[in-house]
């Protein structure tokens, strides 16, 4: 039964993989062996974290630059990919992140720029993609969107709509690209600690352990980690019959307020 989690022979790209929940989910692949594809704006900041996962791991880890809002680039990015592995068989759509305004004061460029890099990217590195995975023969492509998709946060609402549109773009491509075997899901991350998040949270003074006993059933955030192995399993074929579908991967609900019985 295990043999589904084995990756051997397989190339997956992981947009935004040198960091965060990204570097978590291209590590993961690796250690069940598949070679790496890690893209961002900057190759060269990509690099440390590539040589990191070929470390450890033994893969091949080869960087790539590109934005993944351009389609253009996009396009030359997974040419590229393509010509130096031979192969694409799996796509992590993980580059994503919000800004931060209410609708009333947000400039349409902001909800513009949260669109483009939380829903159109996608779009874009999966068209470009998609020959690839279907001659792999068993493609996947997993979606990163967020809790802010299923249930909407106040103030990151470019965001929330963007990675809740993501979770339709699954559906839909999953329907689409079911009979050449590529599979299309999406996992929806709750607060989740990486580096960055928990820089900020000291930053600003947010007290995210706090939060997370009233707002999640587990009563603390999520670890990168933990949304990697949801995100791998989603890309094994041990996830073989399973395509259109959003994993939560949050804490489960919270009281919202309730006395806590337990
Ligand atoms: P992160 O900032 O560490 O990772 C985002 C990555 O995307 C970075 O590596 C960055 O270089 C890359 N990126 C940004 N813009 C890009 C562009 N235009 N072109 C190419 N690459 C670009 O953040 P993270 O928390 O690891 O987030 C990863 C994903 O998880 C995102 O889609 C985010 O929305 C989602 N998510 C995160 C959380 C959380 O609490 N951390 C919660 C829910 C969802």
């Amino acid at each position: 039964m295990l043999e589904g989690f084995d990756l051997a022979g397989r190339v997956a790209l992981v947009t935004g993989g040198g960091t965060g929940i990204g570097k978590a989910i291209a590590t993961l692949l690796a250690e069940r062996g598949a070679d790496l594809a890690l893209a961002a704006r900057r190759a060269d900041r990509l690099e440390t974290a590539a040589a990191e996962i070929g470390e450890a791991t033994g893969r091949r880890v080869v960087t790539f630059a590109a934005d993944v809002t351009d389609s253009e680039a996009v396009e030359r990015m997974i040419a590229a990919v393509v010509d130096t592995f031979g192969r694409l068989d799996i796509l992590i759509n993980n580059a994503g992140k919000s800004s931060y305004s209410g609708f009333s004061k947000m400039p349409p460029a902001m909800w513009d720029k949260d669109v483009a890099l939380n829903l159109n990217a996608a779009f874009y590195c999966s068209h470009a993609a998609i020959p690839h995975l279907k001659a792999s023969g068993r493609g996947a492509i997993v979606n990163i969107s967020s809790q802010a998709g299923i249930s909407g946060t106040a103030g990151c609402g470019a965001y929330s709509a963007a990675k809740a549109g993501l979770q339709m773009f699954t559906r839909v491509a999953a329907m689409e690209w079911g009979g050449s075997n590529v599979r299309v899901n999406c996992v929806a991350p709750g607060m989740t600690a990486t580096e960055l998040a928990q820089a900020g949270w000291a930053k600003t003074g947010f007290d995210a352990p706090g939060a997370a006993k009233t707002a999640f059933a587990l009563k603390r955030p999520g670890t990168p980690e933990e949304v990697a192995q949801a995100v791998v399993f989603l890309a094994c074929d041990a996830a073989s019959y399973i395509t259109g579908e959003t994993l939560a991967v949050s804490g489960g609900p919270g009281q919202k307020g309730m006395i806590d019985v337990d």
